[in-house]
């Protein structure tokens, strides 16, 4: 029942990299993201909630991530291990998640900050566009489809994502230093943090994960 923490700013790679490890290694993937943007699709009462957030490139309030966490926590099947992927974006919601992990007899036993150069995560998020269909996460520099507009591998159509229109990234980009960045000593002086160069390709990135998920050594920066 171990939980591992992919921490990084807005284009750093974490969902590219779950999907990579997902097939892979055995871990399930929770992204908060991707309950969210689900969440809205599907026009829930939680969805219009966390919509006018979502739409500026804030973040959603503690409580109502905590709320839609919590139910995951619960239904989560015992024995399994857990990528969890956006979560958590500030110290409040850690100091919570450490709570419910207590409870729940989950341990969390990585945070893997995923490092990349401030430049690199605009230019990444301008040039992303994810499928319709299947998820797939494209990059029109680094990995592009190959047809336009088309993708690879379920042949759905792909779009640019709302919030990676240029002042929303940049907003996004900023609310991450000012709001997660603490998270990376909070977890340091916990002796969780584990620090990989997220700059390289994303094959690269994902061995570098799964090289810390699968060992079986105790954490450190
Ligand atoms: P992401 O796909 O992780 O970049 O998340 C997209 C958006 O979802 C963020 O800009 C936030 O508005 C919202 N979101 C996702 N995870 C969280 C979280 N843990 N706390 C607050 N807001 C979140």
């Amino acid at each position: 029942m171990e939980i591992i923490v992919l921490l990084g700013a807005p284009g750093s790679g974490k969902g590219t990299a779950a999907a990579h490890l997902g097939t892979e290694s055995n871990l399930r993937h929770v992204s908060t993201g991707a309950l969210c943007r689900e969440a809205l699709a599907q026009g829930t009462a939680w969805g219009e909630a966390i919509r006018p957030y979502m739409d500026r490139g804030e973040l959603v309030p503690d409580a109502l991530v905590l709320e839609r966490v919590g139910e995951v926590l619960e239904g989560l099947p015992t024995g399994e291990r857990v990528l969890f992927d956006g979560f958590p974006r500030t110290p409040g919601q850690a100091q919570v998640f450490e709570d419910l992990l207590g409870d729940s007899g989950w341990r969390l036993r990585h945070v893997i900050l995923l490092d990349v150069a401030p430049a690199t995560l605009e230019e990444r998020l301008g040039a992303r566009m994810g499928c319709e269909g299947c998820g797939t996460i494209y990059n029109l520099h680094t990995r592009a489809p190959r047809v336009a507009g088309i993708c690879d591998a379920c042949g759905a159509a792909l779009s640019q994502r709302g919030d990676d229109q240029l002042a929303t990234i940049r907003r996004r980009i900023q609310v991450y230093e000012d709001r997660t960045a603490p998270l990376v000593r909070y977890y340091q002086e916990r002796g969780l943090l584990r620090r990989i160069d997220a700059g390289k390709p994303a094959d690269e990135v994902a061995r570098q994960i799964r090289d810390i998920v699968d060992r079986d050594g105790q954490a450190n920066d």
